[in-house]
């Protein structure tokens, strides 16, 4: 294969766009989102490197819109199932046999065509399917999707290089093969670059691959297909399906060359589809490799020696940037007595000046929730909290589904910390906030580690050293991510690995070396270079 030891280009983030009011950048992607918000969008299934269409069309209407069309997609079956797996299959020998130089230069093109020409395409697409405003959108589907593709080159470059120590007139080697069989993708609706990434990086490690994304999501995977052809993805290595999720996975779960599943999206369904493998483990040719990033329920705990302008801040930020539908968005928060009033009414001046509308106009910070069934969902919580005797709504509660589907901030005060808003995963606007007693600080904190089954995000806002040292410990396993002064979200590619335990997922960190291990394979090899010709040792005589 390479007969060069090669370096890869050096990697650094993908510098995130301001896109200033006025300037040429958000004229040029404004003025690309009304492009497709115009254009009908048709968007077939991608098999074998073929689009596949069916008799089952299935319109997209956009989240900010309900009753605007942007297009539709072609609603696959379990024959499409089956013929992506076969198309996987028939991709493998020769995906399997090039050399990393080739794979890695695929990636490296793909993110250099998003970083130019694709770039204003995939964050409008995230914008009108999604519901991303300007620089939610730039920093997922541009520059976190980006730094995905270019930095697990390096890593896999990385872990190429990790190769173990050979003694006098022998040489010992490992080789990091991709797993046998197929993988396969399964990712959620609200971040363009995990859709991306679960399925790319299982490829650049030689893996082929079945890609179910979420129907919510169709719109901008659509365009990572796209920019993954034009940079030479060759056919049948990722597959993208469109098509039931439960069937699906009971299908391909059951399949003997099914190899390893990278999931990422709700608590409940991973743990139906890691039961599926459970029932199905008689079934394969190998043990499958199993990586699911799941739910959260993530925690702001704040001590008395907090500055109140950065709580406020960061929980603002935290709880309502892409309204609250990130995993590792801020939904409960713990704050001293002695500084609530304050806290809460810096959060209150603040909220006042949010925008709410649709990304369209730059200058909305909240947009409209995915769908009917997270709006209601929200408003349930709402409602519920204006009902109960042991919970209020403090600041927002509106919601309003007339032309989107938007939900104002929320913030809900609780006296109960098991009440349901602070302990659930919601995945929409909405904070709730316990207040403790000053002298609870120790209480608080086993309060916080103990009351929900998640470990994903969390962050302590302290000035004293010693509290912030106190959290540090007794917060060890309460999250897989732990900010300091920093509110809980916006992990970076590279810069802060991301993944939570317990009910959050298996920790395997998207975006770092320890991830891209799980797609491969070690084989060990030995090579003696002068083999022994007589059985006896030494000490035999
Ligand atoms: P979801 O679980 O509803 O869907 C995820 C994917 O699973 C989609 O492709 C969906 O079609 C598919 N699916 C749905 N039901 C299925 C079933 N029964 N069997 C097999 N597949 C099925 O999640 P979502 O609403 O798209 O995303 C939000 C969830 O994802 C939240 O819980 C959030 O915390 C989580 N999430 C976690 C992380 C992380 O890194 N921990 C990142 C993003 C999102």
């Amino acid at each position: 294969m390479s007969k060069a030891i090669s370096r890869v280009p050096a990697i650094a983030n993908e510098p995130v766009k301001s896109y200033a009011p006025g300037s040429d950048e958000v004229k040029s992607l404004i003025a690309t989102y009304k492009k497709l918000w115009k254009e009908k969008a048709e968007i077939p299934m991608i098999i074998g490197g073929k689009e596949v269409k069916t008799d089952k069309k299935i319109q997209l209407s956009s989240p900010q819109d309900h009753q605007h069309d942007f297009g539709f997609y072609y609603e696959g079956d379990m024959s499409h199932v089956d013929s992506a797996i076969e198309s996987a299959l028939a991709a493998k020998a020769k995906w399997n046999a090039l050399g990393w130089e080739q794979r890695a230069a695929i990636f490296l093109k793909a993110a250099d065509l998003l970083a130019g020409p694709y770039r204003d395409t995939i964050n409008a697409a995230t914008m009108i399917g999604q519901s991303k405003n300007v620089h939610q959108a730039e920093i997922d589907s541009a520059c976190e999707f980006i730094d995905f593709l270019r930095f697990n080159v390096e890593f896999m470059t990385d872990l190429y290089a990790d190769q173990p120590i050979s003694e006098k007139g022998i040489w010992n080697r490992v080789e990091y093969r991709p797993l046998e069989g197929f993988c396969f993708a399964v990712t959620p609706f609200n971040f363009t670059a995990i859709s991306g990434n679960l399925p790319a990086c299982m490829a650049l490690m030689g893996n082929v691959v079945v890609w179910k994304p979420s129907d919510k999501q169709v719109f901008s995977a659509k365009v990572i297909m796209d920019v993954l052809k034009e940079a030479g993805l060759p056919d049948g290595v990722i597959n993208m399906i469109f098509t039931d999720g439960k069937e699906t996975a009971e299908k391909v779960l059951a399949h003997p060359d099914f190899a390893g599943l990278h999931f990422t999206g709700s608590t409940k369904v991973f743990q139906g589809m890691w039961k599926m493998i459970g029932d199905n483990i008689h079934n394969y040719k190998s043990y499958p490799r199993i990586v699911g990033e799941t739910g959260g329920k993530d925690f702001v705990m704040v001590h008395p020696s907090a500055n109140v302008e950065a709580v406020a801040t960061g929980l603002v930020r935290g709880a309502f940037e892409y309204q609250g539908q990130k995993c590792s968005a801020a939904s409960r928060a713990y704050i001293p007595r002695s500084l609530w009033d304050d806290v809460k009414a810096v959060m209150e001046a603040q909220i006042k000046t949010i925008k709410i509308g649709s990304p369209e106009d730059p200058s909305n910070f909240v947009n409209a929730v995915i769908d009917k069934n997270s709006f209601e969902k929200c408003k349930g919580y709402i409602d519920r909290a204006n009902a109960a005797s042991d919970a209020s709504v403090i600041i927002g509660g509106q919601y309003d589904d007339k032309k989107g589907w938007f939900v104002h901030p929320t913030v809900i005060e609780t006296s109960n910390p098991s009440y349901e808003s602070i302990v659930e995963e919601i995945f929409g606007p909405i904070l709730t906030v316990y207040v403790y007693e000053d002298e609870k600080w120790n209480d608080t904190l086993k309060l916080v580690d103990t009351s929900t089954q998640y470990s994903l995000t969390g962050s302590i806002f302290a000035q004293d050293r010693y509290a912030i040292d106190e959290a540090y410990k007794a917060l060890e396993n309460a999250s897989g991510n732990f900010y300091i002064n920093d509110k809980p979200t916006g992990a970076v590619v590279g810069q802060q690995p991301f993944g939570g335990s317990r009910a959050s997922g298996t920790n395997d960190k998207a975006g770092s070396k320890m991830n891209l291990l799980r797609w491969v394979s070690v084989r060990s090899i030995k090579e003696t270079f002068v083999s022994p010709k007589d059985y006896k040792y030494p000490y035999l005589g």
